[in-house]
């Protein structure tokens, strides 16, 4: 039996404003990963499946491993088709707001959306919310907004309302979250679900397959070359960097996404706390940071100190702006050194 999670009266608020609504947009945040799209597209499911006129909405392109979802084909991208979707967003009488905290993590998008008098909820599993929705359903002790959006579904109406392809979604989403479940994956509840979302019949083995088996020839020699190039660790620290530069994006015939999840990977390294990864922007003079922990190591403050961002304890990000990738280097040891105590 699934624990209870949400509480009542937001669930009943939830049942409330789903029951009252016709047109529906979904929206989650710039870059969408798996969770985003994947919650969202679940979420699209079920609003079909009650009738409703649904239409995701994504700031802008998200990663071609996500292609396979069965709706896939209808997500609105909206850095390429503005119009169309602002007629979406004038049409709504309510906006589902998943996976993101605050309008900023919408980009442009959060002008309509914001904008907009349709009601809002956000279902989401961030830290410190912003209160811009008429009803806000966050836990950020959840493993995925994924996960969120399973639970309220089915405590408004137990799982009947949701098909296959929402199944497969929402299992997506809850997989790439929590790294195949290896990380904000002790809940035992998490597999109360995975049992659910497998009895609608997915394929949990070949969506791992679709989801992680899905390399270019160019992305995989990406990898290798961070591996054996560019890495450095740090042993006394626990801690690890790698960095990428516009010009080796471009050698490796980078597309958005291609190095998704590799910051992840030096954790494997043994006794590894903190991995950072920095990739310099090709469109604006701005540098991404990553950072991936484990244990009670504070990612998020460290994105917060140091890279102006912020995230979860171990999985976080910043932006660093005008400066090269050797002045962002200095950056990232100086916090490094303002952290050697608890990395050590
Ligand atoms: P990623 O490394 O996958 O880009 O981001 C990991 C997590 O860090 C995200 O889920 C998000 O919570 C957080 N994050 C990434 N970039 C930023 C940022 O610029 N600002 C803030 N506040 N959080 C970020
Ligand atoms: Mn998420």
């Amino acid at each position: 039996m699934l624990s209870q999670k949400i509480s009542y009266t937001e669930i009943a608020e939830a049942k409330r404003m789903f029951e009252q609504c016709r047109n529906v947009v979904i929206v989650s945040h710039v870059s969408a990963d798996g969770d985003a799209i994947g919650s969202s597209l679940g979420m699209y499911e079920y609003m079909k499946k009650k009738g409703k006129q649904a239409t995701v909405i994504v700031p802008n392109y998200y990663p071609d491993f996500l292609k396979w979802m069965t709706a896939a084909d209808r997500i609105i991208l909206y850095d390429r088709h503005r119009a169309m979707a602002k007629t979406y967003i004038t049409a709504a009488d309510l906006i589902v707001v998943l996976d993101l905290n605050e309008p900023s993590r919408m980009e442009e998008l959060a002008i309509p959306i914001t904008q907009s008098r349709a009601k809002k909820i956000m279902i989401d599993h961030h830290l410190h919310p912003q209160k811009f929705c008429d009803l806000t359903i966050s836990y950020p002790d959840a493993s995925s907004t994924s996960e969120l959006v399973f639970r309220v579904i089915d405590a408004i109406g137990g799982t009947s309302a949701l098909t296959k392809a929402g199944a497969e979604d929402l299992y997506a989403g809850m997989c790439t979250d929590t790294g195949k479940f290896s990380y904000n994956a002790n809940d035992p509840d998490i597999y109360v679900i995975l049992s659910e979302l497998l009895k609608k019949g997915i394929d949990k083995d070949r969506i791992n397959r679709q989801i992680y088996n899905n390399y270019t020839e160019a992305r995989f020699r990406l990898l290798g070359y961070i591996l054996s190039e560019k890495l450095q660790v740090f042993p006394e620290l626990h801690a690890t960097l790698f960095t990428l530069t516009r010009d080796e994006l471009s050698r490796f015939s980078y597309i958005k996404g291609d190095t998704e999840g590799v910051v992840n990977m030096p954790l494997e390294i043994k006794g590894t706390k903190l991995s950072l990864y920095m990739r310099e922007d090709n469109e604006r003079p701005r540098i991404f940071v990553s950072l991936r922990s484990v244990d009670d190591f504070p990612a998020n403050k460290m994105a917060a100190d140091f890279f102006n961002g912020g995230g979860h304890l171990n999985a976080a990000g910043g932006q660093l702006h005008n400066m090269s990738m050797d002045d962002a280097v200095e950056i990232a040891k100086k916090a490094l050194e303002a952290y050697s105590e608890i990395l050590k």
